[in-house]
């Protein structure tokens, strides 16, 4: 079962949209089925990754959850479904026909546009508070296990403060607290509680802040370990647009610094432990225009993960630093390493 949840993963994502009836433009985006929108802001992150990011309302999962979220059926339909058209040797039930997406009511029974996402100050309220709510509760045995996890992979005491990292020791309790203070109105704005209003970072107790200017303007949670089926390792805000992990960490530097960027948070930090400034895209391997106002002034090295879809990833963005007028070059830290952790846990 586990082998045909890992071969269905692998069904090429654009294939299974094309099927769907979906228009892919430049083999990568696409409208977004998810929210109303003109341009289009759904990046296909092409295999081995096999995954979408839509960069307007932040929604994001492997090829399953696009196929299960446009047709509006569960999971494990969805995989029965995805496994019968496209395994060759699938045994299960083989009958069902694929579906495909009525593209056009998607689009146009949209009502107006939704506004754009605009960041109000109460968010950081928000985000400041829950934090401090969740260090001042006692431990729990999952806060016990998250510091375990953490320093696993390498994240020591030091890089826990320094990141001000926490966890959510209590989530009924947690989910309690912001309810109490703030109203669904605003915890919904700040994407920290879903559509029924509930905290989204449910199976995701490590909290990661994103600070700029000394204050948190964005959240990512990460799960202990590895996630149960159909969650990802991450979770981000609900709505809300990513931004750069550590960017006050790049603020101040001189002119013509390196600078490291990095796929994931944790590798970032290891980078900044070992004295090299860097900043983290969060997970994913594409880049907005409005960063590269932080990357003016500085020498570039891709960091990013060392298997086929961080290479792939790091062509794109070099050149796309190079036509912004940004030094930018692919760090080779050490042949046979799959990441920057794995480098310098074992140097
Ligand atoms: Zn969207």
């Amino acid at each position: 079962m586990d082998n045909l949840l890992q071969r269905v993963k692998e069904i090429d994502i654009r294939q299974v949209a094309r099927d769907l009836g979906f228009e892919i433009i430049q083999s990568r985006r696409m409208n977004c089925p998810f929210h109303f929108e003109d341009s289009p802001s759904l990046i296909f992150y092409p295999p081995p990754q096999n995954e979408f990011h839509c960069f307007g309302c932040g929604k994001h999962g492997d090829v399953i959850n696009l196929y299960a979220d446009t047709c509006k059926i569960d999971f494990k339909t969805a995989l029965e479904e995805l496994a019968s058209r496209y395994i060759p040797n699938y045994d299960g039930v083989r009958n069902k026909n694929f579906r495909k997406v009525d593209i056009k009511s998607i689009y146009s029974n949209k009502p107006l546009p939704e506004k754009k996402f605009e960041f109000k100050p109460i968010y950081t309220e928000i985000y400041e508070r829950f934090q401090t709510f969740c260090l001042s509760q006692p431990a729990t045995e999952s806060a016990r296990k998250a510091a375990e996890y953490l320093r696993g992979r390498g994240i020591d005491d030091w890089t826990i403060k320094h990141f001000r990292l926490f966890v959510i020791k209590n989530y009924v309790a947690t989910n309690e607290f912001l309810k109490e203070h703030f109203s669904l109105e605003d915890l919904k704005g700040s994407g920290i509680v879903n559509d029924k209003g509930n905290l989204v970072f449910f199976v995701h107790p490590i909290i990661i802040p994103y600070y700029q200017d000394g204050r948190i303007i964005y959240l990512q949670g990460r799960s202990i370990g590895n996630p149960p089926e159909g969650a990802s390792k991450y979770q981000f805000l609900s709505g809300v647009p990513r931004t750069i992990f550590n960017i006050d960490g790049i603020k101040k530097l001189r002119p013509n610094s390196e600078v490291y960027l990095t796929e994931g948070a944790f590798d970032c930090m290891t980078l900044v432990k070992n004295g090299m400034p860097a900043v983290s895209l969060g997970s994913a391997k594409t880049f907005k225009k409005e960063w590269f106002k932080y990357f003016k002034k500085y020498k570039v090295w891709i960091s990013f993960d060392n298997d086929e879809a961080g290479i792939n990833g790091t062509k794109t963005i070099i050149e796309d630093f190079l036509m912004a007028g940004i030094l930018a070059e692919k760090k080779d830290w050490n042949k046979g390493f799959k990441d920057i952790n794995e480098y310098f846990g074992q140097r």
